[in-house]
């Protein structure tokens, strides 16, 4: 079904394109775009495309309803709603295609990029019968993501694409290509030697000539994979366990970085360890312990997303790249691999054994965090977690953040809504290192009261209106003041501008400071700054 969809879509965009594109001054029949928008209706109402079928519906009510002929620029106009869904389902059902949900690595993947999309369409189809992957793209921005994000096995570009040209595509993938060999095949209509050359000296491994001998295409593919193959063997892959060895570490953690700060997103490195896996050498031998390590290289293996990345770092040291995860997801994923492997029985000269792992986690969400400090960072949270008793999860980041940042509640008493707003505003805002501020507001001196707020831990700030209808500010900082928080709270009062009594007996309470309503935002930003640096 989704491939009638595209078909359509594609057909649909077409023919969008050829009634526009008619001579300037050519009119276009009321009757003809009445014709069109009558065939899409009846196929999106088949396809199950709703949002196409109604709009379309929507736009034939208005064409009736017209009598004259249409000029290209109105007739764009009018069409340009549905141009756009177009151009969305287009991508939406690009986005549908590519990603198989497990990426198995036995499995070739190929990825191809033409914005011919009935031949992308047939040459997936044609790739996918010979048993591989493919992700399809006709937007070559877009495929250069994919292609760091799913590291295809072989690339097949076409020359001439929109806005970026295949050339361009070679340009970009020309590092990260040299480190990491994958075979990269030119195929164009355009066979003359000018541009086989240009692409050979720009890196491609192979030109195919358009319209493709499909046995052909399949044979010349199937070789470049197969190389492919060979050269990632001998590489970048652990003899023992199958997985790739720390020398790919460091062009994957840079793939993994420049991801992270394109989607800005988190990535979490992890590090895992087997628990008191020399047991198992000294007990069983070596061969035994060979035995092991390969098992838990492939238990993670199996274990993690197609997207995220398994090294052998060092005897039975691993480390996982979990592309786009926060550490506290990451964390419950190894708790639960923690858990199914703690239940898998090892067997060896007649013994049954079972074992743990431990691990350590960081989660990078900026690029300027070398693999170096990442792997630091992970490790001594590892060490961390065999010094609280092996077999769990620690996080490099709650060590950093916890004990060295303070708490500082804020609590906003002001019965005008708006001027909560814009307090919330001004101290979200406000950054000063190392504190972790939380914000809560109340409309009266009772519902604070009743909040238990000053109960919560941390340090204790209070902006207090001081004339409010139910408990007004300073009947609340003479609560406050005779409680045995009052060392522990720093009090700002908002008093009206002429009660110069009012400000003095605020200060006379024990106000740390006031500001006249109404007030200056910027002023009271700097104000509120000060207060909160003195504190603490
Ligand atoms: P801990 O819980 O603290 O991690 O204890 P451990 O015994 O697992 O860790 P330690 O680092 O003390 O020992 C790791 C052992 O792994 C020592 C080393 O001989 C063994 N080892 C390293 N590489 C290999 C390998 O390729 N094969 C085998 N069989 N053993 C290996
Ligand atoms: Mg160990
Ligand atoms: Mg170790």
């Amino acid at each position: 079904m989704d491939k009638y969809k595209a078909i359509f879509i594609t057909k649909m965009t077409q023919q969008l394109k050829k009634i526009l594109n008619k001579q300037e001054t050519e009119m276009i029949k009321n009757k003809e775009v009445y014709g069109l928008l009558h065939m899409f209706k009846g196929t999106s109402g088949t396809l199950d495309l709703d949002l196409l079928f109604h709009l379309v519906s929507d736009l034939m009510r208005k064409v009736e309803e017209r009598k004259g002929d249409w000029t290209q620029s109105e007739l764009k106009e009018f069409l340009s709603k549905l141009i756009e869904i177009c151009e969305e389902y287009e991508h939406f059902h690009e986005e549908l295609n590519k990603i198989p949900d497990f990426r198995n690595t036995e499995v070739p993947l190929i990825q191809l990029i033409d914005d011919d999309i009935s031949l992308l369409i047939f040459l997936k189809e044609m790739m996918e019968r010979k048993g591989w992957m493919v992700i399809a793209n006709s937007n070559a921005e877009h495929a250069m993501e994919q292609f760091y994000s799913m590291q295809p096995d072989c690339i097949i570009i076409d020359i001439n694409l929109p806005v970026k040209t295949g050339f361009d595509v070679l340009d970009d993938i020309h590092m990260y290509t040299k480190h990491s060999f994958v075979p990269k095949i030119i195929c164009s209509i355009d066979n003359s030697r000018e541009k086989r050359i240009t692409a050979y000296k720009k890196g491609a491994d192979d030109y195919i000539e358009k319209p493709l001998d499909m046995e052909e295409f399949l044979i010349r593919i199937e070789r470049h994979i197969e190389r492919k193959r060979t050269f990632d063997q001998s590489v970048l892959i652990d003899e023992l366990t199958e997985v790739y060895n720390r020398k790919f570490l460091k062009d994957s953690y840079n793939r993994f970085i420049s991801d992270t700060i394109r989607t800005k997103t988190s990535g979490t490195i992890a590090i895992v360890d087997i628990d008191h896996f020399k047991k198992v050498n000294d007990t069983y031998g070596h061969v035994v312990g060979d035995k092991v390590l390969k098992e838990f290289a492939q238990f993670l293996k199996g274990s993690i997303r197609n997207t995220d990345t398994l090294f052998r770092y060092g005897g039975e040291e691993f480390v996982i790249l979990f592309q786009r995860a926060i550490e506290s997801d990451v964390a419950e994923v190894l708790n639960r691999m923690l858990k199914r492997f703690s239940e898998m029985i090892f067997e060896a000269d007649g013994d049954r054994f079972s074992l743990s792992f431990s691990a350590g986690v960081f989660e990078i969400n900026t690029g300027d965090i070398p693999l170096k400090k990442a792997l630091e960072l992970a490790d001594e949270a590892l060490y961390l977690a065999k010094e609280n008793g092996r077999a769990r999860i620690e996080s490099a980041n709650k060590m950093k953040d916890t004990p060295n940042k303070k708490l500082l509640n804020i609590s906003i008493v002001d019965d005008d809504s708006l001027i909560r707003s814009i307090l919330i505003n001004i101290l979200d805002s406000i950054e000063i290192n190392n504190l972790m501020i939380d914000v809560a507001e109340y409309e009266d001196g009772i519902q604070f009261l009743e909040s238990n707020r000053l109960q919560e831990n941390g340090m204790h700030f209070l902006i207090l209106d001081g004339i409010m209808p139910v408990m007004d500010g300073i009947e609340l900082l003479q609560i406050v003041k005779k409680t045995s928080y009052k060392h522990n709270a720093h009090i700002l009062m908002l008093t009206g501008r002429k009660s110069e009594h009012d400000i003095a007996e605020a200060l006379r309470l024990g106000a740390d400071d006031y500001v006249t309503k109404p007030f200056s935002i910027k002023e009271l930003q700097a104000r509120i700054t000060r207060l909160i640096t003195r504190m603490i």
